[in-house]
């Protein structure tokens, strides 16, 4: 298993690791295709400069799917969508494949929750995030100290689980689909992600990615999914 993985449970009761529905299963096998980016590499600056967009698009995220398009022929991989590769390689304790699948994944999620933003979140999420975390700005604080709170490399993410938004840092290529909970938003806090940037402010860098550029609009529409 991924003895490095790390959770936090931001609202009381560990998330339950066991495996539930797994909604977004789509069919694809290998070759693994990576998704156009779906904006200018610019569009995300001054937040994300297209410098560092460019570096992590077109190396980072691609090398994951480099990777992971090596280790897959031959191998009962090769014929799973890219969400049950994930799973199969997390119950198989096969690390290589967990964490190149996890990271193409992972960085999918991470650029198409900005497409179309930054929007208000809608009604639905609002009620969430006031039930669960008493309004937005309580959530994102939330989450920009789990964010900061990882240790070394890894994600924060919003999920839902059984009803409920919980905030939780995943190590490396802690990934959602693995952990059985719904993905809302995810922020990549490898120093990758932001050192360009924002050097050793990551803090800052999560909160001004939650301020100024998520589509909280669409991430509202991800509940109840
Ligand atoms: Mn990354």
């Amino acid at each position: 298993m991924l003895n490095r993985r790390t959770l936090f449970a931001a609202t009381g009761t560990m998330l339950a690791a066991a495996a539930v529905g797994r909604p977004h299963i789509a069919r694809a096998a290998a070759p693994f295709a990576q998704p156009a980016l779906p904006y200018a590499e610019g569009a995300l600056a001054p937040t994300i400069s297209a410098r560092t967009v460019a570096l992590h698009f077109h190396k980072h995220h691609k090398g994951y799917f480099d990777k992971l398009n090596g280790l897959v022929p031959g191998t009962p991989y090769a014929d799973l969508s890219l969400e049950e590769v994930i799973v199969r390689a997390k119950d198989q304790s096969e690390a290589a494949i967990f964490n190149n699948a996890g990271q193409a994944w992972n960085h999918n999620f991470y650029w198409a929750q900005f497409a179309g933003g930054p929007t208000p979140p809608a009604k639905a999420l609002l009620e969430a995030a006031e039930r669960d975390f008493g309004g937005i700005e309580p959530l994102k604080a939330r989450m920009v100290e789990i964010g900061d709170g990882v240790f070394g490399t890894g994600w924060v993410w919003l999920v839902e689980d059984d009803g409920k938004l919980h905030v939780i840092g995943l190590a490396d290529a802690g990934n959602p689909i693995a952990e059985g909970v719904t993905p809302v938003v995810g922020i990549d806090v490898w120093e990758h992600a932001y050192y360009l940037d924002w050097e050793n402010r990551r803090a800052a860098h999560i909160k001004a990615l939650l301020d100024e550029r998520v589509n909280w609009a669409a991430a509202g529409e991800r509940l109840g999914a």
